[in-house]
């Protein structure tokens, strides 16, 4: 008797970049949600500056695709209310607050200064983990993540294979003309700190304002070399856009 045919991951990424290779946006949202990974995909939203594209994307596909938000506990009141007007305006019914587990936080960063000492070890405990433990019901999570970001995203596909879960980033070739059309015609709200300056907003610690012809993330971990908190990056065990 001949042996199944048996579909490993690697190579169901390979089928998945090519079958969606020329889908647009939209298209490949939609076949990601309802098709590939139904009920078994999540965006994860820091419900900061750009934010309300892809969840107003989603929203307009499936508005209770689970939505997870990493309340690290060090984040501006701002974007808290920016979330629950979003969540409102949206629609959005499985919104889950994911934050650091009580234990770590007193173990790991009793007096809350842990951001001034070691970033990584921060972001890890308050991000990583948080996050590791909510993807586990997932196979796939969506991200809103452009290629014009940083150096480390501009060789980034659309669909990504990242330790055992798919990646999925439906606005990696976006601009930022592109998103800024896209909030106008769609009559998006801003997020509030966007016009005091801050263009890449993260937790209150480590986001400051960027002045007139920075690069919109220069005020992330500014004068560090820090680009990502690390949930983005090649391992979930190593610590975006977050
Ligand atoms: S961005 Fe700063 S405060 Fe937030 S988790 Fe990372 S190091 Fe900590």
């Amino acid at each position: 008797m001949a042996a199944a045919a048996t579909i490993t991951v690697p190579s169901r990424l390979t089928a998945l970049q090519q079958d969606y290779a020329l889908a647009d946006t939209m298209a490949l949202l939609r076949a990601m949600i309802q098709q590939e990974f139904a009920g078994r995909i999540a965006v994860v939203s820091s419900f900061g500056a750009e934010s309300a594209v892809l969840l107003h994307l989603v929203a307009q596909i499936d508005p209770s695709t689970p939505v997870l938000f990493l309340n690290t506990g060090k984040l501006f009141g701002e974007t808290l209310r920016y979330r629950d007007r979003l969540q409102d305006l949206l629609g959005l019914t499985d919104l889950r607050a994911i934050g650091p587990h009580p234990k770590d936080r007193d173990a790991l960063d009793p007096e809350g200064s842990l951001w001034s000492k070691n970033p990584d070890a921060c972001c890890n405990f308050r991000k990583t983990m948080p996050l590791s433990r909510a993807m586990e019901g997932f196979d796939a999570w969506i991200t809103g993540r452009k290629r014009f970001q940083t150096d480390d995203r501009a060789d980034m596909e659309p669909i990504e294979l990242v330790g055992a879960r798919y990646r999925i980033n439906p606005l990696a070739d976006w601009s930022q003309a592109d998103l800024d059309r896209y909030m106008i015609e769609h009559h998006l709200p801003a997020h509030p700190l966007v016009r005091d300056g801050y263009l890449s907003i993260g937790c209150m610690s480590c986001t400051s304002r960027v002045k007139e012809g920075e690069d919109p993330r220069a005020g992330r971990w500014r004068g560090q070399d820090k680009t990502e908190c690390g949930i983005h990056l090649d391992s979930f065990t190593d610590g975006g856009g977050i």
